[in-house]
């Protein structure tokens, strides 16, 4: 498989993570949006009024050649369902995730966003109807008006305001000295781990996605915090598509679709219901990663 620019391999090696670099690269899209266009192929498309079907079709991949991490990759997900990805490390979670952003092209097989080919869907709209909320959280040099307004970069004040209300934030940055003036380095100094999450959750909220991808926290924040989180990503998610990297017990528990992944494979598929009567892979997972 090919990366598909320098740049951002460049720019990958900078992060912890690859999750954190797609976060990273949210930003340098609008430097690359440009080169893109010249990447897309003579025909490329751009979507609007996307509805956030997604759909996999055989999809093979691997990072390196001959070496698989993704194999046979099948599955299809209706506008506003919620699929939640499960399994061990390494199983291939986040790669699938690399793959919907396009952050990666896929060797084999089809991957189709509204019925589309995503090979054929300009990059730049992508950027569009995609938002991520991720595990890191991707602040920059600037003020948190700034850093929310990122999702949206035309939107007033006044809109991201009440995305900073709808995400739990508005009443943490009201308390800060300068409030939406304060400034933030791209560490978030001066703010809780839990509060990035916030501006996270605001910045998606403003930029009003189809498609959501997120990556469940798993550090520990405190619990008024995470009840602050959950019902912010409940109100984000709400009539939209979420491909979810799943690590709360109630994501798996309302997930329309739940992935199982093992070694590059889907193993089951199906709701926590249905998988929990397999008694299978499912099973024993969820005793051990969901069920405290
Ligand atoms: P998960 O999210 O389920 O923990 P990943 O999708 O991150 O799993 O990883 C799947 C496999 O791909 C693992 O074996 C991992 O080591 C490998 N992998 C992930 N990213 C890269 C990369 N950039 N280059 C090579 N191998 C990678």
């Amino acid at each position: 498989a090919r990366q598909f620019t320098r740049p951002l391999n460049d720019l990958a090696n900078q992060f912890n993570t690859f999750l954190s670099a797609i976060a990273g690269a949210e930003r340098v899209f609008e430097v690359l949006d440009e080169a893109e266009e010249e990447q897309d192929e003579g025909q490329a498309i751009e979507l609007t009024n996307v509805r956030g079907e997604i759909e996999f079709d055989h999809v093979w991949f691997g990072y390196e050649k001959g070496n698989n991490v993704l194999s046979d990759i099948q599955f299809h997900v209706e506008p506003g369902q919620t699929v939640a990805l499960v399994g061990p490390t390494g199983a291939g979670k986040s790669t699938i995730i690399q793959l919907i952003s396009r952050f990666y092209d896929y060797d084999q097989g089809k991957l189709f966003i509204d019925g589309y080919h995503i090979k054929d869907i300009k990059r730049q709209s992508l950027r569009h109807f995609m938002g991520f909320v991720l595990q890191d959280t991707f602040l920059f040099h600037g003020t948190i008006r700034e850093n929310i307004r990122y999702g949206k970069l035309d939107a007033t004040d006044e809109e991201v305001e009440r995305a900073a209300m709808l995400a739990n934030a508005h009443m943490f940055i009201m308390k800060l000295p300068k409030q939406y003036d304060t400034i933030l380095d791209h560490d978030g100094n001066g703010i809780s781990q839990g509060q990035k999450q916030l501006l996270s959750i605001a910045r998606a909220i403003l930029l009003d996605p189809a498609i959501l991808i997120l990556d469940e926290a798993t550090s520990s924040i405190d619990t008024i915090t995470e009840i602050k989180i959950q019902e912010a990503l409940y109100r984000l998610m709400a009539g939209r598509t979420n491909i979810v990297i799943a690590h709360r017990l109630n994501t798996v528990l309302n997930a329309d679709i739940i992935l199982v992944l093992d070694d590059g494979h889907i193993i089951e598929q199906g709701t926590h219901d249905s998988l929990l009567q397999q008694r299978g892979f499912y099973y024993g997972l969820y005793n051990s990663q969901f069920s405290q």
